[in-house]
């Protein structure tokens, strides 16, 4: 085993607590932090008062293309492009601070989960570094939209100009976000 330097470790707890209290599963821990999942589960029961949930994460893009998680989603990677190709940031530092102002645009109701999660979020990210998610722009408001790839996106309408009929706090768009977490 390699011998850390008391500083590096340092940063690397810094990190965890910080991804801890933005709400990282355990996955997205053991993926950024150089930590043994020991030492993360002790953090992350240290700091949230309970074991970290169990579980795989969801790999599928589907949620991400419904239409309230897309705007969501199309608002968070607009901001993570964004900071990245203009801020210089990078890594699980970019994802952290683009969250950070998405939760500043969309807070979430008060005792409630934000709709897009930090896993989620991270796990959007992934998806686009392997173009398995894309940016559309919409053909009537010009704002870009996560969308498919393999769709036929021409003439996409996101998810604002065209919405559907029950538009809002339906049960559907609850669920998507009770599943989200
Ligand atoms: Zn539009």
């Amino acid at each position: 085993m390699s011998k850390k330097s008391v500083v590096s470790e340092a940063q690397e707890i810094q990190l965890a607590i910080e991804l801890i209290q933005l709400g990282a599963r355990l996955q997205l821990l053991e993926s950024e932090v150089s930590l043994s999942r020991e030492r993360l589960i002790k953090l992350y029961k240290e700091l949230k008062g309970v074991s970290p949930p169990k579980g795989m994460l969801p790999f599928s893009t589907d949620w991400f293309l419904t239409w309230q998680p897309n705007i969501h989603s199309s608002l968070y990677i607009n901001i993570y492009k964004f900071l990245v190709d203009n801020a210089g940031a990078s890594g699980v530092q970019a994802v952290m601070k683009a969250y950070q102002l998405y939760l500043e645009q969309m807070p979430p109701e008060p005792g409630e989960e934000p709709l897009l999660s930090l896993t989620r979020a991270w796990t959007l990210v992934r998806f686009f570094q392997g173009n398995m998610l894309v940016l559309a722009p919409c053909a009537k408001c010009q704002g870009k939209f996560v969308v498919n790839p393999l769709d036929l996106n021409d003439s996409y309408h996101c998810g604002l100009c065209n919405m559907p009929s029950r538009a809002g706090k339906t049960r559907k768009a609850k669920d998507a976000a009770a599943s989200a977490s």
